[in-house]
């Protein structure tokens, strides 16, 4: 089993805490990581070839699995590979997780949804529908994790008690909408394969953008946020204008709206609840948007300017660039109920990790309030 980027860095990730590795995370499986792979089977009592096949993985089980001290690593490339892990994580740990498969991505990767809580009130989360924003991942990932411990521990979460939500509420949370694009971003595609040459070759006509940094849509060159019937032909008028006008790496609307397999999973998942309210995860400039043109969901005014407060983020109308089509836009359009696209963090896309525990800090409030004042 050949590693890549984001698995060898988790790896290494774990050797590291375990002090059996005295280096930085590359994601290379160079001599030092398999010496101290190496090791870890000693220890361990089981063939020690250096190879992380599926007896190492089984010995590794128990650290994965929160042994130390964390179940969602927050500074590794997250990754499709790395999101499985977790929810299989999770699921062990936390049996009352459901895990719901939402639909499948072009690449055929499933794409999932964990149901958490037993209310009656539905809300939703989604993160990662822009490739270079997998930051979001392992924010709602770790959201997650945390709420499962303070549920089954019966401790308060940002000053509610867990228990209560969970009973209020059912929160659905669909942490990488575009787990192939995701995948590319990361580094978890060898630049060695042909998908990696394909995607590569539509970004040689953006040379503006940087490959594969400047990634934002599925790994056929859609923008996924700009697929949804809310205002699809302005959102093409506008992004044609400049000049996005065949599969890029970012801002190419489609040919027509819902073409794309993770767009219509997002849809039909959605449309199969009655959500009482969305956070649709993105990164750019801490700021909360919550209006579709001159809809007005009753409470989203207020609601909005709570998470204002809770997370130091400014609630602000959308810049028309960037005011339609979007599946916030459309959520609002067709619910009139409130739909907040969340821009985490400030920087370059995708943002460094070293920004992680400040945006965990600033959207706790947020993902906790959501559940219970809709
Ligand atoms: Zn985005």
């Amino acid at each position: 089993m050949v590693l890549l980027g984001p698995l060898v860095e988790f790896i290494q990730n774990i050797l590291i805490k375990l002090g059996l590795l005295n280096s930085k995370i590359d994601g290379i499986y160079g001599t030092e990581t398999q010496k101290s792979v190496i090791d870890f089977q000693k220890q361990n009592k089981i063939i020690a070839d250096g190879i992380v096949g599926q007896n190492t993985w089984n010995v590794l089980i128990p650290y994965i699995n929160g042994g130390l001290g964390f179940i969602v690593p927050t500074n590794i490339n997250y990754s499709y590979s790395i999101l499985q892990i977790n929810i299989n994580s999770l699921k062990s740990l936390y049996p009352f997780l459901e895990i719901i498969s939402a639909g499948k991505s072009v690449l055929g990767n499933v794409i999932p949804v964990i149901k958490i809580g037993q209310g009656k009130k539905e809300v939703f989360y989604s993160a990662a529908i822009h490739a270079n924003e997998w930051i979001t991942t392992p924010l709602l990932m770790k959201f997650l994790a945390d709420f499962c411990y303070c549920y089954v521990n019966n401790l308060p979460i940002f000053g509610v008690n867990a228990k209560n939500i969970y009973d209020l509420c059912t929160i659905y949370i669909m942490p990488m909408v575009n787990p192939d694009g995701v995948n590319l971003v990361t580094g978890e595609i060898s630049p060695n394969s042909s998908i990696y040459s394909n995607t590569k070759l539509i970004a040689d006509n953006y040379p503006n953008v940087p490959f594969p940094n400047g990634w934002k849509a599925n790994i056929r060159g859609v923008d996924l946020n700009l697929q949804f019937p809310a205002g699809w032909e302005q959102a093409r008028g506008i992004k044609f204008s400049q000049g996005f006008i065949s599969p890029s790496p970012r801002d190419f609307v489609g040919f027509n709206p819902l073409t794309e397999p993770e767009v219509l999973s997002i849809y039909n998942f959605t449309l199969r609840h009655s959500f009482s309210l969305i956070l649709a995860y993105h990164t750019q400039g801490k700021v909360i948007y919550w209006q579709f043109q001159n809809y007005n969901p009753p409470n989203s005014l207020d609601i909005g300017k709570q998470f204002e407060r809770v997370s130091g983020y400014s609630l602000e109308g959308t810049p028309f660039n960037s005011s339609f089509a979007g599946y916030k836009d459309w959520f609002i359009k067709y619910y009139n109920k409130p739909g907040y696209t969340i821009e985490v963090g400030t920087g370059i896309n995708p943002l460094p990790l070293s920004q992680f525990d400040e945006i965990y800090i600033d959207n706790l409030g947020i993902l906790v309030l959501a559940s219970i004042i809709s």
